[in-house]
């Protein structure tokens, strides 16, 4: 049997394909989120790669910021329950989840059971957000995808002192000006978010393990700079960004009864 999990997010949409609720069959993820068609785009690339017809799944959820505006769904759910449900089963040790995607950041804990037990959630701010990465990148003209490798050049990173996005993109272009290295400026951005995101989950509290999830897992110059902040290691999987989708699809092989 088959269920989708479909995460319309705030940049991009994410899909996983699930067999008999335990198998990951094929994933997607299409870089369009709300608004756009990158949720019916990322359903039929996981159906095209694996020659499984719309009519074989069973149940389909969807969550993200998008999740109301997907017609093709059979229910909806909140990302915090998804991402919650994604990871534990990914990993049933981890007990605090950082999430940081295009437009918020979260906190989640999480029991041994993989019940959600606190979490706090910024979405009022840019700044520790991939937001905040992806205006940089757009002033720096350096892929987002090299941050990682710049921001791990350098043992000086530069220090970004404004704490709002509008400000911090002032500061680095006078940093540049004046003659501060890309790979420091880089270095500070991952600093920068880390340290607000590091904010939010010291108000929480970290309990390891701890496990990120959103596409700025991808990032390791911010995952670096969270280890350095919380002074705990944090896992991170290929699977990351993909973490609510298969939460969503975990809850749509519940829905369909065949859990019981
Ligand atoms: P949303 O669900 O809100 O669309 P995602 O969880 O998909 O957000 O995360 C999107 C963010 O992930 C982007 O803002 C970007 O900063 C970051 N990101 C995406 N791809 C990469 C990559 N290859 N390397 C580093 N960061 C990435």
């Amino acid at each position: 049997m088959y269920t989708l999990g479909i995460d319309i997010g705030s940049t991009t949409s994410k899909c996983v394909l699930l067999k008999d609720g335990n198998k990951i069959k094929a994933t997607s993820l299409v870089v369009a989120g709300i608004g756009t068609n990158g949720g019916i785009r990322c359903m039929n690339e996981v159906l095209e790669t694996t020659n499984v017809k719309r009519e074989e799944i069973a149940y389909i959820i969807a969550t993200g910021y998008g999740r109301k505006n997907f017609s093709e769904a059979n229910g909806e759910l909140s990302e915090l329950s998804c991402h919650a449900k994604g990871v534990h089963f990914a990993d049933p040790e981890v007990r605090t989840i950082i999430d940081i995607g295009g437009q918020d950041a979260k906190v989640i804990r999480l029991n041994s059971k993989g019940i959600l037990e606190n979490f706090l959630m910024n979405d009022k701010c840019a700044a520790g957000t991939g937001r905040f990465l992806d205006v940089m990148a757009t002033i720096l003209q350096v892929p987002i995808a090299e941050f990682e490798n710049q921001a791990r050049s350098t043992q000086e990173p530069a220090k970004i002192s404004s704490t709002c996005t509008v400000f911090a993109e002032s500061e680095v272009i006078s940093q540049l000006a004046n003659g501060s290295k890309v790979e420091c400026v880089i270095a500070g951005i991952c600093n920068s978010v880390a340290s607000r995101v590091a904010g939010l989950a010291k108000r929480v509290g970290v309990k390891e393990e701890v496990f990120m999830s959103g596409g700025v897992a991808r990032n390791g110059g911010v995952r670096d700079a969270l280890e350095r902040e919380l002074q705990v290691s944090i896992k991170y999987s290929e699977h990351s960004q993909l973490m609510g989708a298969l939460g969503a699809a975990l809850f749509a092989y519940e829905k369909t009864g065949a859990a019981k």
